[in-house]
């Protein structure tokens, strides 16, 4: 990628495309191609084919998707599978009939079996039955990556994909039933803290483990894709290291500032047991993320804070 060509980030708005925003920003690429969802809806074929046609993108960083924590996706199964392939399904084939150099798909740690091996490795894909509560959207991001792998096979289109872990960061979504674990409590904790009130509830039994990844090292990880990686295999990104639901409540309390006690609701679902990625791959390619999840957890309080009340609910 060189600093004159035009890159398109598919999903900009999102906790994602944002920070790979951002990120290009920095590294002083100039010529970066965005468009509002009401400019341009990725869920029609029609405008998407007529968006790349005329404006003829050289990279494509895939960021576009709908998302959500463990409640949102299991209330609304036919959202999240038809919009994430519609999105994908019109950027990939768009983005190689117009000629893009390359194109970076963005796939999820929900993607691996329920009962995979832990640590994740990138070959334990379609080995065994999908997680239940987030299989719509894994296999929408399952078919995402196979169409990619189909398109480099058959016609020589240079597509990736990376594997994210679980993300946070400035600009996530805070909404108290559809966020995912780590905005949801941060927010709850937060107004918890305001109010005075005792007790805040955590779903499920906090046994299970999350890996968590701060958005500006995804980010920096998919630069360094674009750069160095060309492989029909998918990649995994993380930071290699987990801990229990129980024990981020613990992180989330201490960085809020919340001195009441956390209950736990067993009746609301687990989820995976565990979701620890392999990350061999990427650190053999001599790559590693930068933020601690403290840290990071309070940079995105501080943020939201900041926001004081104007973030995604
Ligand atoms: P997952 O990683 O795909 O399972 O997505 P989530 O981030 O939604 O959930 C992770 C884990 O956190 C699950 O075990 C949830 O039950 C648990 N959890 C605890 N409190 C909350 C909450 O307030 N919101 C969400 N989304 N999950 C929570």
């Amino acid at each position: 990628m060189n600093k004159q060509d035009v890159i398109f980030v598919a999903g900009h708005q999102g906790l994602v495309g944002s920070a790979i925003l951002r990120c290009l920003q920095r590294h002083g690429f100039a010529n970066l191609l965005t468009k509002t969802r009401a400019e341009l809806d990725l869920t029609n074929q029609a405008a998407v084919q007529a968006f790349f046609a005329r404006e003829r993108p050289t990279h494509v960083f895939m960021a576009a998707a709908k998302v959500g924590g463990i409640h949102a996706n299991s209330t609304y199964p036919a959202d999240f599978i038809y919009s994430n392939l519609q999105v994908q399904t019109n950027c990939i084939h768009a983005a190689w009939q117009s000629g893009v150099q390359k194109l970076l798909f963005l796939g999820s740690s929900c993607i691996y079996p329920r009962l995979a091996p832990q640590p994740m490795k990138e070959e334990y894909l379609l080995t065994g039955s999908l997680e239940p509560t987030n299989e719509w959207y894994a296999i929408a991001k399952i078919a995402g990556i196979k169409l990619c792998q189909a398109y480099r096979r058959q016609y020589g289109f240079n597509a990736i994909c990376a594997m994210p872990t679980n993300l946070y960061g400035p600009g996530d979504n805070f909404h108290p039933e559809n966020a995912h674990v780590l905005p949801a409590l941060l927010r709850r904790l937060h107004e918890a803290k305001e109010r005075r009130a005792p007790t805040v509830v955590v779903w499920g039994t906090g046994s299970p483990r999350r890996e968590w990844l701060h958005v500006d090292d995804l980010a920096e990880a998919c630069l360094f894709l674009m750069a160095h990686y060309e492989q029909e295999e998918i990649i995994n990104v993380g930071s290699g290291q987990d801990l229990t639901i129980a024990e981020l409540a613990v992180l989330l309390k201490r960085v809020v500032g919340y001195a009441g006690e956390v209950v736990f609701d067993p009746s609301k679902p687990d989820g995976m047991l565990k979701k620890l990625l392999d990350v061999s791959r990427m650190t053999a390619l001599g790559w590693q993320p930068k933020i601690d999840l403290e840290t990071g957890v309070r940079e995105v309080y501080t943020w939201f804070v900041g926001q004081s009340g104007q973030v995604r609910r």
